[in-house]
């Protein structure tokens, strides 16, 4: 069972992966928890380019296309090993950080990001999105790990990221549990178990 957690910077996503790892494996599950930018040799790799350039000037095209090697490299050598020997994997972020940042907050179309993307994952689609809705000033307040990184886009690009994880959870509700993550993180883990405890085939 594939699960991803998706947000803006300053939602609380790793809170709420290990979480929800810890609930998980609570019950008996073999959980491997994961994420992108970054979780694969190479992933490190492309993930130090990515944050040390991202502000300075890297073809969006070029960058949407190194987000999409680092998340091919993911799923062969991380996300389909797990998901084949029967392991629940959790990945904090997956394809729609990718239609959300390189898609509807810079230029790009999100629909050929989204297919970029299918490309790299092999088609590989999570059984279920928690998606954790915040706005960007709550996020600014909380986000103290690396303030520069929100700093270093404007306000306007957050929000257009914000509505691109909203459209996309719109448009396949099934798949997706849309989180109010302005809440204290408790109520979020509450939140995020009750409705997971419907969803999750556990
Ligand atoms: O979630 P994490 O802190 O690892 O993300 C690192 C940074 O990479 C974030 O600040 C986010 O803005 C950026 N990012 C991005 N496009 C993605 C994934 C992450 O711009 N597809
Ligand atoms: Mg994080």
């Amino acid at each position: 069972f594939f699960i991803v957690v998706e947000g803006g910077d300053g939602a609380g996503k790793t809170t709420q992966v290990d979480a929800l790892a810890e609930w998980i494996r609570s019950k008996g599950h073999e959980v491997v928890v994961t994420r992108e930018p970054g979780a694969t040799p190479i992933g490190q790799r492309l993930r130090t380019i990515l944050l040390d350039v991202s502000t300075d000037g890297l073809s969006h095209r070029a960058e949407a296309l190194m987000y999409a090697a680092d998340r091919a490299e993911h799923v062969d050598s991380v996300i389909r090993p797990a998901l084949e020997r029967g392991a629940v994997v959790i990945s904090d972020r997956y394809v729609d950080s990718s239609v959300a940042y390189q898609g509807a907050g810079r230029d790009l179309e999100p629909v050929e990001v989204a297919r970029i993307s299918r490309w790299a994952t092999g088609g590989l689609v999570p059984h279920l999105t928690v998606l954790l809705d915040v706005s960007p000033e709550t996020a600014r307040e909380r986000f103290t790990e690396a303030p520069d990184r929100l700093e270093s886009e404007p306000h306007e690009f957050h929000q257009r990221v914000r509505a691109g994880f909203l459209a996309l959870a719109a448009a396949d509700p099934a798949r997706y549990l849309v989180i109010d993550a302005g809440q204290d993180p408790e109520s979020v883990t509450t939140a995020a178990r009750h409705r997971l405890d419907h969803v999750l085939p556990l």
